[in-house]
């Protein structure tokens, strides 16, 4: 990786240029520089370097099957096993105890449904492996951007020009790119909002990760490596706020009080909130700019799919790139771009509403909804197919 110094006013001429660095853009700049195209890659700030001992991010995500065999392929999964990773051969779902319903990895006949990682460590994995031939401007940001029929310009604040055929953005939900590039956006913000907490448990490692749906809102559990775990606890805005403002050993009560038995006499190490917003943007690209992962879509992070769904954008978007470079054809083209959007949109879309779907089933107590999901769960719990299904689903097969 060529780190490109500060306070230059070359001009630089790339294959493409990547704006935001995190998971999604990451892997897009990984994936372009190891197919041979020349790639600057813009990023505010670097991730965090690992230490053995240092405690887990807060933000951690589900990576699913499909996002861990692409990752395998551009040399990230190994590195980021040898720090830290713990897989999940069960989920489970349920209102109360006895609608539990299990989706086992053996009913899609895996050794595990997926893994929950750390965001800053999925990150530095993908970084490690950025070859020679790709230009990294960290700390920088773009000041402003301009287009040609044939190129696009971006000014960096560091004075430094950069001329490509393509800039792919991927700087999450506010992109700046996006909106450079004069791309709206519809949705919505959520009522709720979620509680994250890191917490130690008196359990060794589990294997499973559960959901538990209640009228307020699910509380869920994601196992980490050692007797650690993430707690997710959906709540209205300001009861997260709250929540959010206690101090760990007033905040550990409060979960003991609200989340079911099976969580044990867990112990708040940290916490933080996020508020939850699903945003769709009109278009996925305009003139010479794409958009990839949360830059092109945001959604409600009730299974844990967002950063899968940027996985799916960065690999097919990278796949019709190299393929148009290979081909000698513009990698900017109208044609390519829409493509990408035709196969992507749709897709990530219906996530977004079977999320939406779940939310209202699964988030208030209407009589007739409390009843279709009991007859939900209690039809699930019975059927081996539909588990099957699930499962399936959750994994990421298509
Ligand atoms: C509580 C919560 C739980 C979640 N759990 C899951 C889960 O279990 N599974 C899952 O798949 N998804 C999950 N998600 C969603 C997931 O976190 C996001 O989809 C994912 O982080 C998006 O990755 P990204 O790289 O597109 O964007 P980001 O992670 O937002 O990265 C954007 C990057 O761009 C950089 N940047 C921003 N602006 C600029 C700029 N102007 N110039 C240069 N750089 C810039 C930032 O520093 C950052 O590194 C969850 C989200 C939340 C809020």
């Amino acid at each position: 990786m060529k780190t490109v110094a500060k306070n230059t006013s070359e001009q630089l001429t790339v294959d493409v240029a990547v704006v935001g660095g995190g998971m999604v853009g990451a892997a897009v700049a990984l994936s372009l520089s190891q197919a041979g195209l020349q790639v600057a890659l813009i990023e505010k700030q670097a991730p965090v370097s690992f230490e053995p001992d240092s405690a887990p991010d807060l933000r951690v995500s589900s990576i699913n099957l499909a996002s861990e065999a692409w990752l395998t392929r551009l040399g990230a999964w190994q590195p980021l096993q040898q720090m830290r990773l713990c897989p999940y051969q069960r989920l489970q779902a349920f209102e109360q105890p006895q609608s539990l319903v299990t989706f086992d990895a053996a009913d899609v006949k895996s050794s595990h449904l997926g893994h929950i990682v750390e965001n800053n460590l999925l990150q530095l994995a993908l970084w490690q492996q950025f070859p020679a031939n790709l230009a990294l401007f960290c700390p920088a940001s773009v000041l402003a951007l301009s287009q040609a029929s044939d190129s696009a310009l971006l000014t960096l604040d560091n004075g430094q020009q950069l001329s490509s055929k393509l800039v792919i953005a991927a700087d999450g939900g506010n992109s700046q790119l996006r909106q450079l590039a004069g791309i709206g956006t519809n949705g919505w913000q959520y009522q709720q909002a979620c509680l994250v907490a890191l917490v130690n448990t008196p359990y060794p490692q589990q294997d499973v990760t559960w959901q538990q749906f209640t009228p307020t809102g699910p509380k869920a559990f994601l196992p980490l490596p050692g007797q650690q775990a993430s707690i997710v606890w959906y709540e209205d805005t300001p009861r997260v706020k709250q929540l959010a403002g206690l101090k760990p050993e007033q905040l550990t009560q409060e979960l003991l009080k609200a989340f079911p038995a099976q969580l044990g006499k867990v112990e708040v190490v940290s916490s933080s909130w996020f508020p939850l917003a699903r945003m769709d943007a009109n278009s996925y690209y305009s003139g010479r700019v794409v958009l990839a992962g949360d830059a092109a879509h945001t959604i409600n992070p009730l299974a844990g799919q967002g950063v899968n769904l940027g996985f799916a954008d960065a690999k097919l978007l990278t796949e019709l790139i190299i393929s148009a470079h290979q081909q000698q054809q513009d990698i900017g083209s109208a044609g390519l771009l829409s493509r990408y959007q035709r196969k992507r949109k749709p897709a990530n879309l219906l996530m977004m509403s079977t999320m939406d779907g779940f939310y209202q089933l699964f988030g208030n107590d209407i009589a007739p909804l409390r009843n279709l999901r009991q007859l939900a769960l209690t039809v699930a719990s019975r059927s081996s197919m539909l588990k099957t299904l699930v499962a399936r689903y959750a994994v990421g097969s298509e």
